[in-house]
């Protein structure tokens, strides 16, 4: 018997595994359907001996020192800071969008000041900011909007902008000065040898058996165990009982070419005719030096394994409906980007997860509080 299973390998269930079996001292049995540790954010050495992300480009970032105090126990890290260049025009412009964006593309000379006034002069005006289209027209205008915005999110998404919330697009920060870094946390790194040994190294520990390509639906009634933590798709969990969850997926092509680099920066988006939405080169990700380079192609598809929930209110209304039935459920846990239908970044699935911990602590010293209490 186990005290825990952890279904799922990625960053919500080798937090919680970790995190179980060293301050709980509990033993814990954590499986995936995949060959692999690590989740999304598995990374690996392909063919040509390069480092590469399985399932496209993973870049750490967070403002929260304690979730890097946390990760910084199982890697060291390599500072970088990402940059993304956008396909546009028969240009390669800065995204988001900035002074240089604006000047290269209008072939202009503006200030800060000036791009303001240029902005000022293009945006809409939207009683309610409500989705993702009105969130750029609102702020740059409808031009900007169909360049850099529109044809992207609709092959991403497989819908209009108009029909996604707001938080989709307001993702991407629209800038005057000349700050051209994607993210602007102030921790923004990866690690030093990648996230597949940092999942290692968190999952090594006498009170944790890791089981691979193994599908909880196959083995739910066959593996005994006191407590569950599942970090798959939460609809799944219900057996689609209310109805499927959109979650929108990726076909990634993997590529290595005869040369040393591709293009100028990590990760080139293609906003207007291409059927994919972005390359990714991973050598700027990685330093690693090789005279040949490998990329990513991603290509957005609604069939395949689930990556992104879907932000539109009808799928957070079913997502509430489900999350009912899982706080119905006794001994359950749900954590992570599928389980709690929420488009979270990796830090963001590590403070889940790490505040999951401690509400699991906190349950199991409320009993005895509330008898010390009872007593007196
Ligand atoms: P996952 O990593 O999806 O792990 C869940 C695991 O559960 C999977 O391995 C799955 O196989 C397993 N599982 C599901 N159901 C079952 C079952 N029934 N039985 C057994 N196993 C099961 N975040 C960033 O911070 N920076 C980025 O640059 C970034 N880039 C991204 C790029 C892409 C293309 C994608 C898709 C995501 C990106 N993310 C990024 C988000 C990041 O991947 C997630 O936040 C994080 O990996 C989620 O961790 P998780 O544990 O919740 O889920
Ligand atoms: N987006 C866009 N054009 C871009 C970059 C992003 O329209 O050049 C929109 C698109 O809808 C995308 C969302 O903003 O899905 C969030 O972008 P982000 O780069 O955060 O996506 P992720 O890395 O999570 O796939």
């Amino acid at each position: 018997m186990f005290d825990w299973l952890i279904v799922g390998a990625g960053f919500a269930g080798s937090v919680l595994a970790e995190r179980i079996a060293t301050q709980r001292g509990e033993s814990v049995l954590i499986i995936d359907r995949r060959s692999h540790i690590g989740g999304n954010a598995y990374d690996c050495y392909d063919d040509a001996g390069i480092l590469v992300h399985r399932y496209g480009p993973h870049i750490f970032h967070t403002n929260a020192q304690s979730i890097v105090d946390y990760l910084s126990q199982f890697t060291a890290w390599r500072p970088y800071e990402h940059r993304v260049l956008s396909a546009v025009d028969d240009k390669l412009l800065p995204i988001p969008i900035n002074l240089d964006t604006i000047n290269k593309l209008y072939d202009l000379d503006l200030t800060s000041e000036q791009l303001e006034e240029f902005f000022a002069s293009k945006r809409e005006i939207v009683d309610e900011v409500r989705t993702s289209e009105d969130v750029v027209v609102s702020t740059i205008g409808r031009e900007l909007y169909e360049k850099f915005f529109r044809g992207y999110t609709r092959k991403q998404w497989g819908v209009e902008p108009s029909e996604l919330s707001k938080s989709v697009t307001a993702r991407v920060p629209t800038r005057t000065n000349r700050d051209d870094r994607y993210f602007s946390d102030s921790f923004q790194c990866m690690p030093a040898h990648g996230y597949t040994r940092m999942f290692e190294r968190m999952l090594t520990h006498p009170r944790i058996k890791v089981l691979l390509q193994t599908d909880y639906r196959e083995i739910r009634h066959l593996i005994p165990h006191r407590q569950l933590i599942f970090t798959g798709p939460i609809d799944e969990f219900f057996d689609w009982k209310l109805g499927r969850l959109p979650y929108r997926s990726l076909d990634f092509k993997h590529v290595t070419l005869d040369r040393e680099q591709f293009q100028p920066v990590a990760v080139v988006n293609y906003p207007q005719t291409e059927q994919y939405t972005r390359i990714t080169e991973y050598k700027h990700l990685t330093g690693q030096r090789h005279s040949q380079t490998s990329l990513t192609y991603e290509y957005p598809t609604d069939t395949g394994d689930p990556y992104y929930p879907v932000p539109r209110p009808e799928n957070e209304a079913l997502y509430k409906r489900y999350l009912a039935l899982a706080d119905a459920q006794s001994d359950t846990w749900f954590v992570g980007r599928l389980a709690t239908y929420r488009y979270y970044n990796m830090d963001q699935v590590v403070g889940q997860a790490l505040a999951t911990f401690a509400r699991i602590q906190t349950r199991d010293t409320q009993p005895a509080a509330a008898f010390v209490e009872a007593a007196q």
